[in-house]
């Protein structure tokens, strides 16, 4: 399936295969009628782009790239208002609606970083282009491809260059050295400068796959189970990221408790509440699929009574030292939204699958955020109770071409895959849905 990258042949291919497997369990399509639930996906790529000051005209790549996310446009700025790293209270008094600032002190931009916080602040003044002096980011932006699934935005960021030195000093000649040495003060030159940037948008299409085991008694109320199926691609036509355990080993999870509850419906047994199984796509270029989904629910969120989420289980941690490396699965998120999920998935382990349940990732000091990474946290946000099930495998096969078949351990992702399907079994037919007890918090406030 070519790395089922999001948006190409290969995932589109990897949707039929679902598709097919859904329709020969008996599942019904999960959207008016079909299996699929397609959502565009808008691409950017570039076709040119400038940078010129008092008619001179600078190299991309060399003196100044683009930020990805850079709209096309063309600026003419007769102004540039310089500030430097440590300006941020003078910028806060300036009046900078329309403007074009130049930022000296190679800042840098990351998470929770002084960079990204400057940005958003000039953002919010209005501000209309950034010239940011930083030679790192000289060569990483240019070529990205920009893809996104929300064409519209609340507000448009300004719009932002790296620059050299040799651009700034362009602008601002000798005064560059001065505004390097951390100076307070903003000070605005003359200089005519263009900004260009020519792009081209495709509509490209993508889609979850969706089947409906039908309940009985409860059957307008839904359990979700979930698993994204995209990966990352190939690159050129030797390297394919093949993403078995990412998320091969909850995608084909979700196929054999799709069988295993056609299996127990058509003994009689058949759950009371619907089972929808859900496999999205856009998971790996963020979670695009469970937002299109939780943002067009095909089945109402307020009558799903929970999601069960599984990305990655098929491998052992080999960091976790503690306990029997074969014999465990991390539990993500069943303290949180409702108190429902840990007594019922406690009690399911205890009388089956008896895996030794790691909660490390529920440590809300833990640095991954590994609540916040995967489909699940869509529904969440949305008020729907979940679990995440996941093996912990970051190690050096993480996101490489080495993420093959060959290193899953089948027995251990027969063993979790069972837990999920007992805990959804409880949650299909017990007598009320999950409560809603616990508001969620977005997790920044206690670190
Ligand atoms: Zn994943």
């Amino acid at each position: 399936m070519e790395g089922r990258e999001t948006a190409t042949a290969g995932q589109r291919k990897a949707a039929a295969y679902i598709e097919s497997q859904f329709k020969q369990l008996g599942l019904l399509p999960g959207n008016n009628g079909s299996y699929q639930l397609y959502y565009n996906v808008y691409q950017d790529s570039l076709i040119s782009t400038a940078l010129e000051v008092n008619g001179q005209a600078f190299q991309l790549g060399k003196d100044f790239t683009i930020n990805a996310n850079d709209i096309p446009a063309t600026m003419r700025f007769s102004e540039v208002v310089l500030a430097g790293q440590n300006a941020t209270d003078s910028l806060k008094n300036a009046n900078l609606a329309g403007k074009l600032v130049l930022l000296t002190g190679n800042i840098s931009l990351g998470r929770n970083s002084k960079g990204t916080a400057l940005l958003s602040m000039l953002q919010s003044k209005g501000a209309a282009g950034v010239l940011l002096v930083n030679n790192n980011y000289l060569r990483s932006f240019a070529n990205r491809r920009q893809q996104t699934i929300n064409l519209f935005k609340k507000s448009i960021a300004p719009q932002l260059f790296f620059v050299s030195e040799a651009v700034a000093r362009s602008i601002i000649g000798n005064d560059y050295d001065n505004a390097t040495s951390g100076t307070t003060a903003i000070k605005t030159y003359t200089a005519d400068v263009l900004l260009d940037v020519k792009k081209t948008t495709k509509t490209l299409q993508s889609s979850d796959v969706i089947g409906l085991l039908p309940g009985t008694d409860l059957k307008d109320q839904y359990l979700v189970i979930s698993a994204h199926y995209d990966h990352l691609g190939k690159r050129g036509d030797s390297v394919i990221y093949y993403g078995a355990d990412d998320d091969g080993s909850g995608t084909v999870s979700v196929l054999e408790m799709a069988k295993a509850f056609a299996k127990a419906k058509a003994a009689g047994k058949g759950p009371r509440r619907s089972i929808v199984f859900l496999a999205n796509s856009g998971e790996e270029e963020g979670l695009w699929g469970s937002e299109y989904y939780t943002g067009h629910p095909t089945f109402p969120l307020d009558k799903t009574t929970a999601d069960l989420n599984i990305d990655m289980i098929g491998r052992i941690d080999a960091s976790r030292k503690q306990g029997d490396s074969t014999n465990y699965v991390y539990v993500v998120g069943d303290d949180k939204v409702s108190s429902d999920l840990h007594m019922i998935s406690e009690a399911e382990n205890k009388k089956y699958t008896k895996l030794e349940l790691d909660y490390k990732f529920n440590d809300p000091n833990d640095m991954q955020r590994i609540y916040y990474r995967s489909d699940h946290y869509n529904f969440a946000k949305n008020g729907v109770p979940i679990i995440f099930y996941y093996d912990g495998m970051l190690g050096a096969d993480y996101h490489k071409p080495t993420d093959t078949p060959d290193k899953i351990n089948y027995n251990l992702l027969a063993k979790r895959a069972q837990l999920v399907f007992y805990t959804a079994w409880n949650m299909a037919n017990r007598n009320d849905m999950l409560k809603r007890d616990i508001p969620l918090t977005d997790g920044t406030a206690s670190r």
